[in-house]
């Protein structure tokens, strides 16, 4: 019924949930029980929000996990025509899927690094690893000398995570034993445990750990902040940062009002509507059960899509500005609402419910269902459509 061609640019389909126009039917979306549209007119705002706020550093954009869900084959190419160059992976074969896409002058770096003799994998698809512990350069380097040249990487210090990365210790016996000899170190970078919340005091202790380590790499760039620490502030920002999750729209700072666009709209079909009397229960388990007569309304998405469970009796899908509860337990495909806040016959079969969306963030059905933004956009079921707009 809804969205069935690409928006007109000026329109922006996740603060104007109406003004979706009716075009030619798109047959996949009318068959869907749940549609993901991503603006990515609004990541690249997003992405250029974050330039301003760290203007003396490069902005490079994490990528990793399919760009959190949203489709990297797209979402790429939009920033690399924005003027990013730098993006960020967790695993080779994402980078290798990468590299396909972005043309050859972006730089592809994998934050993981080489597994085990994977390492020559790195310069057949021109990619720039992310060497995380003394082994990994140790066998970088190897590579280095078989080759006969040497090979650009990026080395990634520990500095309070205890997560990926060298101690202090490490990197000093590499520096002092000439280890790194073979590599062209074209980033040193460390990740912040704690940046979401700025008065904790792991974050200038990592500053300044990070600090003293980048002195013992001179000349060599350094990064150091993801989303949440570009909002830390100039200190923050080194040379480069990696902002992921901000770039979609989730709130870098826990609390503070949030500087971004959300990128996202998902809108789960209504399947069925019932009207019940008082004292019926509700889906599997019967967890609940009404008190007075209530318009049910069936909705076409559930765990399998990674709608998930933990939002049972507790979250809400929103049409036309009013609140529609979740009632009884999230289903595999499927999931309840009470409608009964809307005037009757205002809902019907086929319409489009928002879950994500003007009315509720990915912050907001984080919090109900006991999670974070990041797990919302990563858990995104590959059963939606995906709907790229803006570009
Ligand atoms: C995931 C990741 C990022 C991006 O983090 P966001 O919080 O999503 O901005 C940056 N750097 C490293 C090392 C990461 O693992």
């Amino acid at each position: 019924m809804y969205a069935m061609r690409p928006m007109p640019r000026s329109v922006d389909p996740i603060s104007d949930p109406l003004s979706v126009p009716v075009g030619v039917p798109d047959p996949a979306l009318a068959r869907a029980g749940g549609i993901l549209t991503i603006d990515l007119a609004a990541i690249v705002a997003n992405w250029r929000a974050l330039v301003g706020h760290a203007p003396s550093a490069e902005c490079a954009a994490v990528l990793k996990a399919d760009a959190y869900g949203l489709d990297a084959a797209r979402v790429a190419p939009a920033l690399a025509a924005a003027g990013c160059r730098t993006f960020f992976v967790a695993h080779l074969d994402e980078g290798i899927a990468l590299r396909r896409i972005l043309p050859g002058g972006a730089r592809i770096a994998v934050l993981h690094g080489p597994m085990p003799g994977t390492e020559g994998e790195f310069p057949a698809h021109t990619l720039l690893p992310v060497l995380n512990s003394t082994e990994q350069v140790r066998d970088y380097a190897r590579l280095a000398g078989t080759m006969g040249r040497r090979l650009p990487a990026i080395l990634q210090s520990d500095t309070g995570m205890a997560r990926l990365g060298l101690s202090r210790g490490e990197l000093d016996a590499l520096v002092n034993g000439g280890g790194l000899s073979g590599l062209d170190l074209v980033l040193h970078m460390s990740h912040l445990a704690c940046a979401d919340s700025p008065g904790n005091p792991a974050n200038p202790a990592q500053l300044h750990d990070f600090t003293a380590a980048c002195a013992r790499l001179p000349g060599v760039p350094a990064s150091l902040s993801a989303s949440s620490g570009i909002f830390l502030g100039p200190d923050y920002h080194f040379d480069l940062v990696r902002p992921g999750a901000a770039l979609y729209g989730i709130a870098p700072q826990a609390g503070a009002p949030n500087p971004l666009k959300l990128a996202i709209r998902l809108q789960g079909r209504v399947v069925q509507l019932r009207e019940v009397p008082a004292a019926t229960a509700i889906g599997y388990g019967h967890t609940a059960h009404t008190t007075e007569r209530t318009h049910l309304a069936t909705i076409g998405i559930g765990y399998a899509d990674g709608f998930l469970r933990s939002l049972s009796n507790r979250g809400a899908g929103w049409f036309r500005g009013v609140r529609l509860p979740i009632v009884g337990r999230v289903s595999m495909d499927s999931v309840i609402l009470d409608a009964s806040a809307l005037p009757a016959g205002a809902l019907h079969a086929g319409d489009l419910v928002d879950f994500i969306g003007p009315d509720q963030d990915l912050d907001a059905i984080a919090r109900d269902a006991g999670t974070i933004g990041y797990e919302i956009l990563t858990s995104l079921g590959a059963r939606y459509p995906r709907r790229h707009l803006g570009l």
